[in-house]
């Protein structure tokens, strides 16, 4: 026994997907057609989107944000675990990655739950807080350019309630973010990130070593 978070090893992995993982049909359908995309590794893992679904459940959500859709899955986990009249504020760039998620967001049959914003999410988010959304929402989803983590954060935090959460992907960032030797931009700025959510006081923090590291920050 270790008081240490385990490190998975394949055997394990596939030990912790058959006892807990319980997917939808068309969530695997659209993460194995994802799997041939180019892009593929942005992809959310299927145990990280079931926990996202049971946080969604655990608030009682109604209305949330997805910032980064790509090809739909988080939208997709968490319109799905929304109640009928729940609502996610998808924000995506790329209209070739998004025409994927919206013909799988058509399947699920909870297309009308997923409003799609083809725009900048830093634009969209702000939009929002000018139209008074500001303390409406009761989840928050961000998973886009790691550059801009800060900016979707402040906008999320201002349109989060209070008792709302902010998950935020890839925070460990393949474990780079503790290999000094690792300076590129992207690394450095997610350990910047990191750190500043350490230090921040409007929220409570933890930071779960789920797929590539998924950071919730509860808003008080
Ligand atoms: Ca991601």
């Amino acid at each position: 026994m270790t008081n240490q978070t385990l490190t998975l090893d394949d055997r394990l992995y596939r030990y912790l997907l058959d006892h807990s993982v319980k997917e939808a049909t068309v969530l695997r359908a659209l993460r194995q057609e994802t799997a041939q995309h180019p892009m593929a590794q942005m992809q959310i893992a299927p145990e990280q989107g079931q926990l996202m679904a049971l946080l969604v459940q655990l608030l009682g959500a109604k209305k949330t944000l997805d910032v980064g859709v790509f090809t739909g899955y988080s939208a997709l986990v968490v319109a799905l675990a929304l109640p009928p009249d729940g609502q996610v504020v998808a924000c995506d760039v790329s209209a070739e990655y998004t025409a994927i998620a919206q013909r799988y967001w058509q399947q699920a049959g909870v297309a009308h739950k997923i409003g799609l914003n083809l725009a900048p999410a830093a634009d969209t988010l702000a939009q929002l807080i000018a139209a008074g959304q500001t303390n409406s929402f009761d989840f928050a989803f961000i998973d886009a350019d790691k550059s801009s983590y800060p900016t979707y954060y402040e906008q999320a935090l201002r349109l989060v309630r209070p008792g709302g959460l902010i998950a935020i992907d890839n925070v460990l960032w393949s474990g780079r973010v503790a290999d000094p030797a690792t300076q590129d931009n992207r690394t450095n700025a997610i350990r910047a990130f990191n750190a500043a959510l350490y230090q921040d006081d409007r929220i409570v923090l933890s930071l779960v070593p789920i797929a590539d590291g998924l950071t919730l920050a509860l808003k008080k």
